[in-house]
């Protein structure tokens, strides 16, 4: 018996649990299903953790976004009562003002509470970092951490307990041209719906390799969790921020809950495809984590390496997020290309997705198939 409703969203990663959860806030009915299941260890949703920050140097709409997104964030964890984000404190590591002021300039206007720290505030207040290069730092205190795998998690048992009909199962991309009328599921189903989001995270170029084989680049990404020595807590929270270098290609989080101090290489890694490349962390990138640790935090130089991952990035030309109607089925939408930051989105993405499809609201030229182009400079981190 074919299963009718609303709208179909395929992929329960940040973006499609949000879009889902959003869509049936405004009154639609939705299916929602993954085909490993939502936070599962090839997402790129399924990490421990993920920085939230409401800082993105002149690119307002995303302050705005964070924002927005952090309020809904806080919202889901108190409903749940499980508190999932820790602030612990965001710190930009500053080598160019111009990105610094225009951040200054975005976070006063949306009353975001920051700290502008000139270089021996720096040295003054996180004494475990040799700041090497850095002149300047801007804290944002309120921002923090989200435990990612289980905040996606949570979105998703909060859409099930709003009625979203979710499934693990697998689709195929549709094919032809024309409005589409069901999707077959990889158990048998067939899900017929007026609208149909493809929200596959760094799967979607494979799911499209025509359309979006070149606008969207999965790469691989590796992260290290290295070990304090006992009783030494200067390297999680209060005393440790989570922090940003990215003229420098990497950022940390404290150590939370025990997992050691992470550190993650924000540069683009070479392409990555999600279901066959190997995910045993390389000796080179190691290297680089640490070289950067003994530069960068020196306490740190020998400390053992607890844990490591790689994850990959679904990342578009510019680092804009794509969210616009395929040009070839008028009733199927793409959500993606979170290029490494989308995860703190995740609210403001469903919500921007929930009012496209309503209508209300016109596109934002920066997240339409026509704004990714595959030779475009990357502008967003
Ligand atoms: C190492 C790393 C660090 C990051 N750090 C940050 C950070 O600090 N802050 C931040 O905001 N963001 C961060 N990000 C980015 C953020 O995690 C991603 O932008 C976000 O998780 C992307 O979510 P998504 O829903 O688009 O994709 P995914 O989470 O990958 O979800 C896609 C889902 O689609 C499913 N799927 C795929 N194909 C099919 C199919 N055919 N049928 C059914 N289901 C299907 C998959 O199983 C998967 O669950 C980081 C990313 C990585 C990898």
């Amino acid at each position: 018996m074919p299963r009718s409703t609303d709208v179909v969203v395929v992929g329960a990663g940040v973006f499609g649990a949000w879009t889902a959860l959003q869509l049936r806030r405004t009154g639609r009915t939705v299916t929602l299903l993954d085909a490993f299941g939502t936070g599962n260890t090839r997402s790129s949703s399924s990490g421990a953790t993920r920085v939230l920050r409401v800082g993105y140097g002149a690119d307002f709409i995303y302050s705005q976004w964070a924002q927005y997104s952090a309020h809904a964030w806080r919202e889901l964890f108190r409903e749940w009562r499980q508190e999932l984000f820790i602030r612990t404190g965001v710190l930009w590591m500053s080598r160019d003002d111009s990105a610094t002021n225009a951040t200054i300039d975005t976070l006063s206007r949306l009353h975001v509470p920051f700290e502008v720290l000139d270089r021996g505030a720096l040295d003054d207040r996180f004494p475990q970092f040799n700041f090497g290069p850095i002149q300047r730092g801007l804290l944002e205190p309120e921002a923090g951490v989200i435990f990612a795998r289980r905040a996606v998690q949570m979105v998703v048992r909060q859409a099930v307990k709003q009625s979203v009909d979710y499934r693990i199962a697998a689709v195929a991309a549709p094919t032809g041209a024309g409005a589409i009328s069901g999707l077959e599921t990889s158990d048998g189903d067939r899900l017929t719906a007026g609208t149909y989001v493809f929200a596959c995270g760094p799967w979607l170029p494979k799911l499209f390799p025509a359309l979006l084989g070149r606008r969207i680049q999965s790469t691989r990404q590796e992260v290290f969790f290295f070990g304090a020595d006992a009783g030494d807590r200067r390297f999680g929270p209060p005393e440790m921020p989570a922090w940003l270098d990215m003229a420098g290609g990497v950022y940390g989080v404290p150590d939370l809950e025990g997992r050691g101090f992470k550190i993650g290489l924000h540069h683009q890694g070479p392409p990555f495809d999600p279901d066959l490349d190997s995910r045993t962390v390389s000796d080179d990138a190691l290297q680089v984590a640490r070289m950067i640790l003994s530069k960068r935090i020196p306490a740190l130089e020998h400390a053992p390496l607890l844990e490591a991952r790689v994850c990959q990035y679904a990342n578009s030309g510019t680092g804009d997020f794509l969210i616009d109607q395929h040009p070839d089925h008028a009733n199927v939408w793409l959500v993606g290309a979170g290029s490494g930051h989308g995860f703190k989105h995740g609210p403001a993405v469903g919500d921007y997705v929930a009012t496209r499809l309503s209508e209300r609201g016109g596109a934002e030229a920066r997240f339409t198939l026509d704004a990714h182009r595959d030779d475009a400079e990357r502008k967003i981190f």
